[in-house]
């Protein structure tokens, strides 16, 4: 029922095109996740890339243009901090919240005055964009809760039946969501870690604060700067659980605990040192956080299956740069539960 449509393909970018132009949505690459794409303007189609995805609908959706010069057709004002982020890194994993116009309808943007805007680097996304003519609205292409998708597969795993057509342009490059800034406020607060490091904004915008949700979790009552950071996030059926210490010290803690159905997530280095501790997926090496970025919402997906009923896991200790934002998305999964086997 789902249409699979190529990247490569210029009838297939058409095809996408024309279906987000006549209403409908589809899901199309990025260079950091699968997007659900639909028009960013018709509060209908945007009433249904909630409703195929099965999201909340406080959750606000990212808007993506073509270019910067977009920018005053979706926002009130653009501040010369935007312009600055945009001349450094779009197009790229890089989404900036600012005071939003009326155009965009309530339900993108959650009710709030505010819209997050974002123009991707991928060359399929931005061919449709410019054939479809309007900005498109666009969160994960995933089933709201579940690890965002970085191929086709995963778009499909998720929502076949449920959307007219994915677009195949091969696995993600950068693999996990765009960093998310919020502009409104000051000093700029990073709502969430990506592609563009805190580390790159703060050359750029000199003070920005990370919010604390992207370190902990939030209070129930506590209203979230990004509001879909309150929802367990990127979490496979079982729980997942980060276990800090040297590899064998954390291959010890699982071995200790006896579980008949226990799986473990680990760098490729660590592999052997887990041996018969129950089923063991790599995502990547601890030295290189581009690698384990694109690998993490793999790893995740693999690991949600029946027959899994606990889940292990090994987090990268630094923080900077793209570590951050592995960091985050696996700490999100475990509901930043951590024991120390050390
Ligand atoms: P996703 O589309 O699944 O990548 O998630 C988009 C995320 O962008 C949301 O969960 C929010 O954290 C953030 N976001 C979108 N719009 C806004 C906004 N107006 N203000 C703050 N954060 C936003
Ligand atoms: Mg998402």
């Amino acid at each position: 029922m789902t249409r699979l449509l190529h990247a490569d393909d210029p009838a297939d970018i058409e095809a996408v095109a024309a279906v987000l132009r006549d209403g409908g949505i589809a899901a199309l690459p990025t260079e950091t996740v699968y997007g659900l794409a639909g028009n960013a303007l018709d509060a209908d189609v945007v009433g249904a890339i909630y409703a195929a995805k099965g999201r909340p609908s406080d959750n606000p959706l990212i808007v993506h243009v073509a270019s910067v010069d977009d920018l005053p057709r979706v926002v009130r004002s653009v501040p010369d901090q935007a312009r600055a982020l945009a001349a450094a890194f779009w197009p790229g994993p890089l989404t900036i919240v600012l005071p939003r116009r009326d155009v965009i309808p309530d339900r993108v943007t959650a009710g709030r005055d505010s819209v997050a805007v974002r123009v991707p680097a991928h060359e399929a996304f931005r061919a449709v964009l410019r054939a479809a003519g309007v900005p498109l609205a666009a969160p994960s292409a995933n089933r709201a809760g579940s690890p965002s998708p970085t191929t086709a597969q995963h778009v499909l795993h998720d929502l076949d039946g449920r959307i007219p057509a994915v677009l195949d342009g091969g696995p993600c490059e950068v693999g996990v969501e765009s960093t998310v800034v919020d502009l409104t406020r000051t000093p700029p607060r990073l709502l969430r870690p990506g592609g563009v490091s805190l580390e790159q904004l703060r050359a750029v915008l000199g003070d920005v604060q990370v919010d604390p949700a992207v370190v902990g979790e939030m209070a129930a009552d506590q209203a979230p700067g990004a509001p879909g950071m309150k929802y367990r996030h990127y979490a496979p059926a079982a729980p997942v659980v980060v276990v800090d210490g040297d590899a064998a010290q954390a291959a010890a803690y699982v071995r200790a605990q006896g579980l008949d159905h226990a799986a473990v997530l680990c760098f490729d280095e660590e592999a052997s040192a887990f041996a018969g501790t129950g089923e063991v997926v790599t995502y990547g090496s601890a030295d290189d956080p581009e690698a384990l970025a694109r690998g993490i919402f793999d790893a995740l997906r693999t690991l949600d299956r029946p027959g899994v009923e606990s889940i292990f896991a090994r987090c990268p200790t630094r923080d900077d740069g793209l570590y951050r934002a592995v960091r985050n998305r696996l700490l999100k999964a475990a509901a930043f539960r951590v024991v120390s086997a050390s």
